[in-house]
């Protein structure tokens, strides 16, 4: 289908910030794309318009009760083409509607949602950044607009598409942070919302994240929600634990967020004859290969760093040093292939890369 958003353009464009020292989601581009929910009428009126403040009723579910969702992606330029490209932007879109539906928010039509993102991003695609380790960042998002203090699912919904030109998450890039295995707090339970992209996630995250940083740490190690036993996700991003000569990931159980990078580290890694396992990995475990030297690396993934090393992890007071505090081989060709592959340097295999136009 060929869809056709109408364009407002701006007749105020914004500076853009220098390229070469650009923080991480700090600055949005010249517009953003809007589409409305109402019931009985379904999702309409999608438009791309002025970036603006939006005005919203005090009253709206989304203030009170957090009914809302959010993606993640980013668009890259391609290196040798000069053509702007996404990565799996039919993974987001899958799963805005795994979240809709854990959150009583309405389905999107996939194809639709991927349109809108090309859209935007083609309207604003001289604000993609070209320094290194740079890229747009592309959150979509949806929030319940419904005035209401009663209990139930809005009847009406905004879904809004923002662009933010980003230099790397981690200002220090690849080099490896320092984590504390959190046991205390927990963030998801089995038949919570784990699974769910939602800001609700991420609001209960906060408490255990300033304390860590009290501490001395970048992040933290989060343990599973019912047993505090087994390893689940470092802050807002998968991890990757490599004891001996098995990678592992924690499964998929409904606790943790079905990554798209997590999910294109394990298909380039069984690509390349690597022993990669989704299993339950305790702490102790995890110890117990420490003591016998033979944990050997750590990594977290997610769209915004890609790949992060890991080079310190502190259980209670045993302090574990990963591969001497350094990147290690599995994290570099993670990163090398699956940024090599977003900006055309490196072959795209699995066909991810998709145009904008
Ligand atoms: C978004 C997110 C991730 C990473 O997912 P990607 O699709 O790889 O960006 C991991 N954990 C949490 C809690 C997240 O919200």
């Amino acid at each position: 289908m060929n869809y056709n958003f109408p364009v407002t353009r701006t007749t105020n464009p914004k500076q853009k910030p220098d390229p070469d020292k650009l923080p991480f989601g700090r600055y949005y581009t010249d517009h953003m794309f809007i589409m409305e929910y109402e019931e009985g009428k379904g999702w309409y009126d999608g438009r791309i318009v002025p970036y603006a403040p939006l005005e919203l009723d005090p009253a709206a579910m989304v203030f009170h009760y957090g009914i809302e969702m959010f993606e993640g992606l980013k668009a890259y330029t391609n290196v040798n083409t000069g053509a702007v490209q996404l990565f799996r932007p039919d993974m987001n879109a899958k799963r805005t509607n795994r979240t809709n539906d854990r959150l009583c928010i309405p389905q999107i039509d996939e194809e639709l949602y991927v349109a809108a993102v090309k859209a935007i991003v083609d309207v604003d695609a001289d604000w993609i950044p070209q320094a290194k380790d740079t890229s747009l960042y592309i959150r979509p998002f949806i929030i319940a607009t419904e005035p209401y203090l009663g209990i139930h699912p809005s009847v009406t919904y905004k879904f809004i598409i923002i662009l933010s030109p980003s230099g790397p998450y981690y200002p220090n890039g690849l080099e490896p942070t320092k984590l504390y295995v959190e046991d205390t707090y927990t963030r998801a339970a089995l038949g919570g919302t784990g699974e769910a992209k939602c800001g609700g996630n991420y609001a209960c995250s906060l408490k255990a994240q300033v304390i860590a940083e009290e501490k001395g740490y970048d992040q933290i190690l989060w343990l599973d929600g019912m047993e505090q036993k087994y390893v689940e996700e470092v802050g807002t991003s998968n991890a990757f634990f490599v004891i001996g000569d098995e990678i592992i990931t924690a499964p998929l159980r409904g606790t943790i967020l079905p990554g798209i990078t997590r999910d294109s580290c394990i298909k380039v890694l069984k690509s390349k004859g690597y022993n990669v396992n989704e299993r339950l990995l305790s702490i102790q475990e995890i110890c117990a290969a420490y003591d016998k030297g033979e944990f050997v690396e750590m990594f977290a993934s997610g769209t915004a760093a890609i790949i992060s090393p890991v080079g310190e992890l502190c259980y209670k007071d045993k302090q574990m040093i990963i591969n001497e505090g350094k990147i290690g081989p599995i994290a570099q060709l993670l990163y090398d292939t699956i940024y090599g592959t977003q900006i055309g340097k490196v072959e795209d295999e699995f066909g991810w890369v998709i145009p904008v136009k």
